[in-house]
């Protein structure tokens, strides 16, 4: 089987999405997801943007610098985000892991494999979207994000959406979507709605870190990326 085909299925895998084979056939017809060469699922650390403008370099040393809370005295260093600063596509999580601190880019440990998946099974690289998080700096030992950090934060998040403008946001978990959105819904209300950010249509589903939980709910987060990539497509074709 072509190096390709091998790549889709085993991001559609990863998702959870099944593979039928035709036994006459040697490649597989899969979901209906557009055919792009897809680099593999690993946790690669992103060369930063050849040229930072001014306000990315502002942004981004405000972040390194930042002392606003006390996950300050904590991080091995800050998380700021990575991905391409045009990117139509933006994904939020929650806050750096102990992976994310040692190595200083967001979503690289599991949890960030699983989410490279997602985007691979959408046709797109890791470069071509943007992915961030609510907070830039790990929570000691993984705990949740406190309301006094998150609101702290904040406006580097608030910054990073501005100066990208991205097409759509995925709220990725029940932090990211509560912080965009400010609501304290349940997740399973805020599922399957179409939300808008700022004007930004959002959409929100599971955290990677839960779905390795929880594998059978892969299905529905897939159902959500799909339902985003539609309401990318309406908005570029309106
Ligand atoms: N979980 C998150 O929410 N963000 C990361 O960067 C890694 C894990």
């Amino acid at each position: 089987m072509h190096t390709d085909d091998n790549l889709r299925r085993q991001y559609l895998d990863a998702m959870g999405i099944p593979v039928w084979e035709r036994r006459a056939l040697s490649v597989a017809p899969v979901a209906d997801v557009p055919m792009q060469r897809t680099s593999a699922p690993t946790a690669a650390v992103m060369p930063p943007p050849a040229a930072a403008s001014p306000d990315w370099a502002a942004l981004e040393e405000a972040v390194r610098s930042c002392t606003k809370c006390p996950l300050h005295s904590t991080r091995t260093q800050t998380v700021f985000g990575t991905g391409n600063h045009k990117a139509r596509w933006m994904f939020v999580g929650e806050a750096p892991g102990a992976d994310e601190d040692a190595q200083g880019e967001p979503f690289v440990g599991r949890a960030g494999q699983l989410l490279n998946a997602m985007i691979a099974a959408l046709g797109l690289k890791r470069e071509d979207v943007y992915i961030a998080n609510v907070l830039k700096c790990r929570p000691p030992n993984n705990r949740d994000p406190q309301p006094g950090e998150v609101e702290q934060c904040e406006s580097h998040l608030i910054g990073q959406i501005e100066l990208i403008q991205p097409k759509l946001i995925v709220a990725l978990g029940r932090h990211a979507a509560h912080s965009l959105l400010k609501t304290d819904l349940a997740l399973a209300r805020l599922r399957g709605q179409h939300h808008h950010y700022r004007n930004i249509p959002l959409v929100v589903t599971y955290h990677p870190a839960y779905l390795l939980r929880t594998p059978s709910d892969k299905r529905k987060a897939w159902e959500d990326l799909c339902r985003a990539r539609a309401i990318l497509q309406e908005a570029s074709t309106a």
